[in-house]
């Protein structure tokens, strides 16, 4: 048989004619294009278990309010700045992820490293094989428990300091 070489007219009608004929296999079948269906896998499998980006935020925002509180008991005015903590909490959870968006190549190194774990858990939490829909609930429940328990603390110091002020200014 003759070889083809890469510009032979011959070898592309061969692979066009074989394209074809799969598109053809597919569609007949209803399926979606074979193409397509690949570069979908790839993804899903490249993804496969690791919850979405808002889970890791909100879970990285509720570790933060948690492990604040107990400074915000003896310093009250870590209470003013919730939205700061939850946003610099979020992006520190979410931050591995970040190689998504990015061409970092160290940055995916750390994302598939056990290091991934000093923010917030992520390198565990993506192992979990946990679907989208649990981890929604389990870090959105976690986040909101978390706020009310900032909330809750800093309503508690405020009325407990309130008694000494009113005492300090009637002297
Ligand atoms: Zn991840």
């Amino acid at each position: 048989m003759k070889r083809l070489s890469a510009a032979d007219p011959n070898r592309v009608a061969i692979i066009v004619r074989a394209w074809r004929r799969r598109f053809a296999a597919a569609e007949a079948t209803g399926r979606a294009r074979p193409g397509y269906e690949v570069y979908i896998n790839k993804t899903r499998r490249k993804n496969g278990g690791m919850p979405p980006g808002h889970v890791h935020f909100t879970i990285g925002a509720a570790i933060l309010l948690i492990l604040l509180i107990p400074i915000g008991l003896r310093d009250d005015r870590i209470y003013k700045h919730g939205a700061l903590i939850v946003a610099i909490g979020g992006v520190w959870g979410y931050a591995p992820d970040f190689y998504r968006l990015t061409s970092i190549e160290a940055l995916e190194k750390l994302h598939y490293s056990p290091w991934a774990d000093l923010f917030a858990l992520h390198y565990s939490m993506d192992r979990t094989g946990l679907g989208d829909g649990w981890w929604t609930i389990v870090s959105f429940s976690l986040f909101f428990a978390s706020v009310a328990a900032f909330q809750l603390s800093a309503w508690f110091v405020a009325r407990d300091r309130e008694p000494t002020q009113r005492a300090v200014e009637s002297d």
